[in-house]
């Protein structure tokens, strides 16, 4: 990315206190990123302090083989014993661990003493199954309390789980199934979402009827909509009787620090999905922390809500890990955020008090969409900090979040990670930043990243480039799961010895850190860098804008033109010249050369089930191609509806 690109994301000048009241009780100050920055290691070896080990570690970090880390490698733990017995030995077995709400509207409580039984129980029925330390087994469930409870479970008798999203269909189960080698099934008749039953088990039994995933034993299926399922004699087991008739007591064994814990497939934003493996010490370290750090939480008090599902690596961090290993409350939402209503969502902050909220700009930007008095209606006074992560955060969706949800009060986390890195990496601080709407702004304490041009070389401040990772860090995967070229070829070839994310960024004035997406995703045009992000970010600025995607197509004049897919606010029809007004609001923003060449309105997005926008099939699209993969699309049919809008492709106005 060239140094002259264009800047409007960094001339955004709003800028945010932390709420005093935040500050003076938070659990994290500034002088985090002095002790960090002081002894880097002893830092991590302090927070790994927070887990209970059965064996403390002695070393902290082994880098003698790069990339390959081990961290506090001769230590031992449980998983499943830090994230529920060991709050039920302090004393808060009576603690909620997860308010359930499902989408009909049914509705379970579940305590740390409970969470402790029904994970003890599963992992005997596990083992029963002849499910042995080391083997892998798939986990494909809808948002149910027993998805959380086959995850701990697995990790109690330490047999990696790999989780495949529900809405995943059976051959991307399959390929899963297959490269993880699993030979166990947890799944359910089905889930609600947008008011109906939708099954899941025919995908399973679609799968199994695959070669590669023909080696599956059985199939542990969870009831939970009641449906009726096909039923395969001898492999298909009801979780309610053969977890049900478990002893509720189970003794937790400690694994080595760099046991696996599971293997996760990255969103495939960007192309083939790579399988990710973390371990136990170092990952659980680098979740509990950052959750601790970020959310400012408080778990005696708080009520924590993250709407992520647990087919992606935001549910596995901070829906599972994290929060669980801090011993707090959290909700889970088992369906659709419109489902019976557009204020769905507001309901359930108002029900449980939800305290800390994390979330994705696309459904920030949604929400945007559907209007101000949609939140207004509730009682949304519970709050006291705002999480997003996914995509780069437009400074517009920022600030409304911070005004309509947090009621103009909150701090506004945007937190930059990956699957990869496992947890969070980059974020401010809620207690101690001065916060920056679009800017994820610094490394957390402990970790090291920058920003590099094409020779490696830092970038000065106000300059942009290649977002890189100098140092290991706990929660680091470890590598691709059956790869080990594929690990070194995709992250630490491009830059010596550091891990490069795929991601471009800018440094401001202050060195503050803002994500510009993925360099696959910059364009060239007329000889200027230009990224996606900010064109879209200049989009949504304009106020009849919810939502844009950007995409550069090939141009015989101009290398690649711009061509922008929006959606309207408030759904209402495109008024004569709004795209020429669109045309004219990039340019006076970021200058004539990142005006759009074409902008099309559009009703839906392609977006992955993690919500981030699928750039390369718009290109498709734009470039007049046959689609590529689109099976981790939420929904395929959106590209037919996207393409009945074009006879062939946009068209220039
Ligand atoms: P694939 O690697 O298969 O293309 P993916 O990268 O979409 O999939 P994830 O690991 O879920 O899968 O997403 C990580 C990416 O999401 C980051 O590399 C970055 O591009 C983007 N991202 C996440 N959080 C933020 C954030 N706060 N700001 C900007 N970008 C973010
Ligand atoms: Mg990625």
């Amino acid at each position: 990315m060239s140094n002259e690109s264009l800047a409007n994301l960094m001339t955004e000048t709003r800028r945010f206190a932390p709420p005093a009241e935040v500050t003076a009780a938070a659990n994290v100050t500034a002088a985090a990123y002095e002790a960090a920055a002081e002894d880097r290691l002893e830092y991590w070896a302090e927070q790994a302090r927070r887990l209970s080990w059965e064996q403390e570690p002695t070393e902290t970090l082994d880098w003698s083989n790069p990339p390959f880390a081990k961290w506090f490698a001769d230590g031992r733990l449980n998983v499943a014993y830090n994230c529920v017995d060991r709050h039920v030995e302090a004393g808060n077995g009576d603690r909620v661990a997860i308010h359930f709400e499902g989408e009909p509207g049914d509705s379970r409580a579940i305590t740390y003493a409970e969470l402790q039984r029904e994970v003890s129980q599963a992992a005997h029925a596990l083992t029963e199954l002849g499910v042995a330390t080391g083997d892998r087994v798939a986990i494909y469930m809808p948002m149910i309390p027993e998805a959380v409870i086959a995850m701990l479970a697995c990790a109690r008798i330490g047999a990696p789980h790999s989780v495949v999203f529900g809405a995943f269909s059976a051959d991307a189960l399959a390929t899963r199934i297959e490269d993880a080698d699993a030979r166990v099934v947890i799944t359910s008749d089905g889930g609600y979402r947008r008011g109906a039953p939708s099954a899941l088990k025919p995908a399973v039994d679609e799968a199994l009827t695959r070669p590669g995933a023909a080696r599956v034993r059985n199939v542990l299926v969870v009831r939970r909509t009641g449906q009726d399922v096909p039923w395969t004699e001898g492999r298909d087991l009801w979780w309610h009787e053969t977890v049900g008739r478990q002893p509720e007591e189970h003794t937790p064994e400690a694994f080595d620090a760099e046991h696996p814990l599971f293997i996760l497939y990255t969103s495939g934003t960007t192309g083939k999905p790579k399988g990710i493996l973390h371990t136990t010490g170092g990952y659980l370290t680098q979740v509990a922390y950052t959750h601790h750090a970020v959310f400012d939480l408080k778990p005696e008090t708080d009520v924590y809500w993250c709407t992520a599902d647990i087919g992606w690596v935001t549910g596995h961090s901070y829906i599972v890990y994290g929060p669980l290993a801090n011993g707090a409350t959290e909700v889970l939402y088992e369906g659709t955020p419109n489902t019976p209503h557009n204020g769905r969502w507001w309901e359930i902050v108002e029900k449980y008090g939800v305290t800390l909220l994390y979330t994705a700009p696309t459904a920030i930007r949604t929400c945007m969409k559907w209007g101000d008095d949609v939140p207004a209606g509730f009682n949304l006074s519970s709050l006291r900090v705002l999480g997003s992560v996914g995509e780069p955060i437009n400074p517009e969706a920022w600030v409304w979040y911070r005004e309509h949800i947090g009621g103009g009060r909150t701090p506004v986390v945007d937190t930059w990670w990956q699957t990869e890195t496992g947890a969070m990496m980059i974020s401010p601080l809620p207690g101690v930043t001065l916060a920056k709407p679009g800017s994820a702004q610094t490394p957390l304490p402990g970790i090291s990243a920058t920003v590099v041009d094409d020779d490696g070389n830092e970038v000065a401040n106000g300059s942009g480039g290649y977002l890189t990772l100098t140092e290991p860090w706990p929660s680091m995967l470890r590598t691709i799961w059956g790869d080990d070229q594929r690990f070194l070829d995709t992250y630490w070839s491009r830059f010596e010895g550091r891990y490069f994310a795929g991601d471009g960024a800018k440094k401001d004035a202050d060195g503050d850190i803002w994500l510009l997406g993925r360099v696959d995703d910059v364009m060239l045009v007329s000889g200027h860098n230009i990224s996606t992000t900010e064109v879209e970010s200049a989009l949504v600025s304009h106020p009849r804008i919810a939502e844009a995607a950007v995409v550069g197509a090939t141009d015989p004049q101009t290398t690649q033109a711009i061509c922008a897919f929006v959606i309207l606010r408030g759904g209402a029809p495109q008024e004569e010249g709004l795209v020429e007004e669109l045309r004219a609001h990039v340019s006076k923003e970021l200058g004539p050369i990142a005006k759009p060449k074409r902008i099309l309105a559009v009703d839906e997005l392609p977006k992955t089930r993690s919500g981030k926008i699928m750039r390369r099939l718009l290109r498709d699209i734009a470039e007049n191609r046959e689609l590529g993969d689109v099976t981790t699309l939420t929904d395929p049919a959106v590209m037919d509806l996207i393409q009945s809008k074009l006879p062939s492709a946009p068209s220039e106005d």
